[in-house]
């Protein structure tokens, strides 16, 4: 386990835990206590497994009291630690979005799809070998479940745009609404300028821009006042920030559609939207230089990109 460990009291009894993939400040999960109850949303993956545990020590949350673990969808980096913690939660039930639930009983399938995604020496040391989960501790959370968190309200919104897999989770209590990678992802290093950054990670293989601004809409519905997104942390502009990502998410899917017959699309279609974030960031006056810029994002255009290419794939076939 890393020496160093992130987590932040976000008030009303929400912690902002760093599952510390690559980099601080990147991936996050979230512990919810309620009246002696608690639970995990999102878990980071098996890395991660041990920081979470310390961070229920250090709190002196008995392994007990751990009554939920809630990934908003099967992605590695927020449920490839979901088996692993189950172990040492002996009373915890894992509550999982009905097209997610069997990937978490046989993890084979999605191994397969993230080793396609990152290639193996990547995947090995990002995710390692994932732990099944007995189907007996699995209950779905359709859409519109509500769960009474020790008399504290959970709302379970299937929510896809990023994943067909994903739900996002609204919590009465806060206002305050757990969006996984539905709303988008926003580095705090990148938010020193006029305006924050964000974009729609189309991380393979689901991304639906059609989809996606209806979700969002339907989030909204709720009035939240604060998200908390994996990639990273918690944000309360969300007026805005879902303006921006409605336009990002366009923007991706017009700039996919440009390149659609060019060699090497998938190639070019990063290279430009890596190029239009920085411009946007500089634009913003961020604060941070272009090396920098590119250390941290030029990774997630990749993959972007990736998902953009298969997505213009599926529309070939359609
Ligand atoms: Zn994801």
């Amino acid at each position: 386990m890393s020496d160093q460990i992130y987590y932040q009291d976000l008030g009303n009894g929400i912690t902002c835990i760093d599952t510390m993939l690559h980099r601080p400040g990147l991936a996050a999960c979230y512990l919810i206590e309620h009246d002696g109850m608690a639970g995990f949303i999102d878990t980071g993956t098996n890395n991660s497994v041990p920081i979470l545990l310390e961070v229920l020590k250090r709190k002196r949350i008995a392994l007990e009291n751990v009554a939920y673990v809630m990934p908003t969808h099967v992605h590695l980096d927020h449920a490839g630690g979901a088996g692993g913690l189950m172990q040492h939660l002996p009373n915890a039930t894992l509550l999982m979005h009905p097209r997610g639930a069997r990937h978490m009983i046989d993890p084979e399938k999605l191994e397969q799809g993230s080793l396609a995604v990152y290639g193996e020496a990547a995947f090995g040391r990002m995710f390692g070998r994932l732990v099944p989960v007995e189907a007996e501790r699995i209950q779905i959370a359709e859409d519109g479940f509500e769960l009474d968190f020790n008399g504290r309200k959970l709302v379970f919104l299937d929510s896809p745009g990023h994943a067909r897999h994903h739900y996002c989770v609204y919590d009465e209590q806060s206002e305050g609404l757990f969006t996984g990678d539905t709303f988008g992802a926003s580095y705090p290093e990148l938010n020193g300028g006029r305006a924050r950054f964000i974009f729609p990670p189309s991380t393979p293989v689901q991304f639906d821009p059609s989809t996606w601004p209806l979700t969002l809409d339907r989030l909204m519905s709720f009035n939240p006042k604060r998200i908390y997104v994996t990639h990273f942390g918690m944000h309360e502009q969300v007026e805005l920030l879902q303006a921006s990502l409605k336009i990002s998410i366009r923007d991706y899917a017009d700039t996919a559609k440009e390149f659609s017959t060019a060699e090497n699309r998938s190639e070019k279609i990063a290279q430009s939207i890596l190029q239009s974030s920085i411009n946007y960031l500089l634009d913003q006056q961020c604060g941070v230089d272009v090396a920098t810029i590119r250390s941290l994002i030029a990774q997630d255009m990749e993959l972007n990109a990736q998902g953009l290419d298969h997505w213009l794939s599926t529309l070939q076939l359609r």
